[in-house]
């Protein structure tokens, strides 16, 4: 039985920017998958509605925004854990058991790659997916397919290189140059860009947060 192909972008999406959506499209094309779910990771009590930062909803809500134009991304709320934090090994076994006819592809930036050993459970989360793996940060190519080939040693598992640009941009650069008035426009969606000025997000000298 050939398996539905499934890709999962984690993050905090705090903001949501085009690095992680061409990630997702890449992904779709090179691997033939049939839906990408953007999964925001949720944020344990002591870390919600912080100063400067987005709350849970309006996370969720520019994750919206942004995807909707997108026949095949869909949002999925299941890390939006009321309790705290969740650990990507548990929502993959969880999938794996309620999707038997699916494989899922966890798609991450070469950052996420370097940490990998430091994740919850890393055994764990290669067992249950491919890892799709995309240059960030200027790697070395070289540097890079290493690291790859390291982690498919360590863990047994599968790690598949995605052909993307090296795409220069960040969350945390980008709420820096909202908070200083700069343009963020092509780097977020413009519908996203509407709502994160309706509600004054990423502002925090405005005086305007609740
Ligand atoms: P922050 O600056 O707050 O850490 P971020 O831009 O890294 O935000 P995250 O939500 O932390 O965004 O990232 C989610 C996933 O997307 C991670 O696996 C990360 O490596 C990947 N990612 C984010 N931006 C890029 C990018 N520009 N190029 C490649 N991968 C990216
Ligand atoms: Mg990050």
């Amino acid at each position: 039985m050939t398996k539905r192909k499934i890709g999962i972008m984690g993050g905090t999406f705090d903001p949501i920017h085009i690095g992680h959506l061409i990630l997702g499209e890449a992904a779709h094309r090179q691997f033939g998958l049939e839906t990408v779910y953007f999964m925001p990771a949720g944020n344990p009590p002591h870390k919600r509605n912080r100063a400067g930062r987005a709350t849970d909803a309006q996370r969720l809500e520019m994750v919206r925004r942004a995807i909707a134009s997108n026949p095949h991304f869909e949002l999925s709320e299941r890390e939006m854990n009321p309790d705290g934090y969740s650990y990507s090994y548990r929502t993959l076994e969880a999938l794996n058991s309620e999707h038997p006819d699916c494989s899922f592809y966890f798609i991450i930036g070469a950052d996420s790659l370097f940490d990998f050993d430091t994740w919850r459970e890393p055994a764990r989360i290669a067992a249950a997916c491919s890892l799709v793996v995309a240059t960030r940060n200027q790697t070395d190519p070289v540097r890079f397919e290493q690291e790859i080939e390291t982690k498919r040693k360590t863990y047994n598992g599968t790690f598949l290189r995605l052909d993307t640009p090296n795409l220069d941009i960040s969350s945390h650069h980008l709420r820096e140059m909202i908070q200083k008035e700069e343009s963020v426009k092509y780097y977020i969606p413009d519908p996203v860009i509407e709502y994160i000025q309706q509600e004054h997000i990423y502002r925090v000298d405005d005086g305007e947060e609740s």
